[in-house]
């Protein structure tokens, strides 16, 4: 009490003359007054609304069936032990990080698990961004990058390829100067499917040693592609990936990071060996041991995606595929199309306010089944527009 009583007074000492102006609040960092509060659009609470429609969430790229059910077997059987939940997780997951080291022909010292690769990313941001520092981004991409790289007070230098559907490596090479600290490649980039091959990406390496390159490889299970190996050779490479879209434990929050010893060093400094919970430590291990699911459910999701590429196409509403689990369709009215699709139980993503995006719709691709019944409710709506 004593103490409280003193510091009242001391802080009201200071503010002295201060004391007609408005009431004093805590001031964020100054590089947050730009930024507005992330609202995140997702359709969760209409689904969660209405539990007698038989829902299809087709508009964050989840997977659209459950994870292995050896995920659901671990879990239980980690929940049958007494001390487990009252437990920290295990450090550093440092078994997940084995294994992942075996599945990307890796060492385990390059590999840090992350909570969601949103983590990864954002500890990316944090341990090599300050203010003023340049951060280049092609455009259109996944914008919750662009808070992080925002968050440190760093600049969103924006590339415009040639063609929307192309990388044009070429012009992004141009585009990279000094100042450049880092270079944000998503690939398959989403929305756009536009992907980065090894080749390429090494001419871009081992042009700018002192420019750092995040690889996103979020969808990487589908493309069956990465560049995952020039960890090895170059120094300035980020891989991420994440246990988000084909693994389907979206709601568990796993992703992980691989990189040379050297950034790996600098991340270190920052990163929160307890960060990632056990469950998810647990989940990622259990899918990790059921290749065979999920190598059926990439067939399948594969299947789906030339199935509504022809179905959709003979409807008049051109499909443009991607080597990941969303398409973009093409649309003449693509916020009405959404709100009417949404009211048949549909839920996919407006994207035409993203640059050059202004006719399309994203939708993640379901499995062949589940794809039959989404056309028939497109069918509904396209009787709704007419
Ligand atoms: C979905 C997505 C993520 C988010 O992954 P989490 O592991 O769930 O945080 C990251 N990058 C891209 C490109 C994505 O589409």
């Amino acid at each position: 009490m004593q103490h409280r009583m003193e510091e009242t007074s001391q802080s009201q000492g200071e503010r002295g003359s201060m004391m007609e102006s408005t009431r004093e609040i805590p001031r964020s960092v100054d590089f947050l007054k730009s930024l507005a509060p992330y609202k995140p659009v997702s359709s969760l609470t209409r689904i969660w609304n209405n539990p007698s429609e038989v829902p299809f969430k087709l508009d964050w790229n989840e997977s659209t069936v459950p994870p292995s059910p050896r995920v659901y077997e671990a879990i239980v059987q980690f929940l049958s032990h007494t001390n487990h939940l009252n437990w920290y997780p295990e450090l550093g997951s440092v078994s997940l990080a084995t294994a992942l080291g075996e599945k990307t022909n890796l060492d385990a010292d390059n590999i840090l698990v992350t909570n969601g690769s949103d983590d990864a990313l954002e500890l990316i941001c944090k341990s090599y961004l300050g203010p003023g520092d340049q951060v280049l981004v092609p455009m259109p991409t996944y914008t919750h990058f662009l808070v992080y790289v925002q968050a440190r007070g760093a600049e969103v230098v924006p590339f415009f390829s040639q063609d929307l559907f192309d990388a044009d490596v070429e012009h992004l090479q141009k585009a990279i100067t000094r100042e450049t600290k880092l270079v944000y490649l998503v690939s398959p980039n989403n929305p756009t499917g536009v992907t980065y091959g090894k080749d390429e990406l090494s001419l871009l390496l081992s042009a700018n040693p002192g420019t750092l390159f995040i690889v996103d490889e979020a969808y990487f299970e589908f493309h069956g592609k990465t560049v995952v190996e020039l960890v090895k050779s170059y120094d300035n490479l980020v891989v991420t990936r994440t246990f988000s879209k084909a693994y389907g434990i979206a709601g568990l929050r796993m992703g992980y990071l691989c990189t040379g010893l050297s950034v790996m060093m600098e991340l270190k400094k920052l990163f929160n060996p307890k960060s990632v919970n056990r469950v998810g430590q647990i989940a990622a291990m259990a899918c990790l041991s059921d290749p065979e699911y999920y190598d059926r459910y990439v067939e399948d999701v594969t299947r789906a995606k030339e199935f509504l590429k022809k179905e959709l196409g003979l409807r008049g509403l051109p499909v443009v595929t991607t080597p990941a689990n969303y398409v973009l369709i093409e649309v003449k009215e693509p916020v009405r199309f959404c709100h009417l699709l949404e009211e048949q139980g549909v839920y996919i993503r407006d994207r035409s306010t993203l640059p050059r995006m202004e006719k399309y719709v994203r939708m993640s691709v379901p499995t062949v089944d589940q794809a039959h019944e989404v056309v028939r409710r497109i069918d509904k709506v396209l009787g709704q527009m007419a």
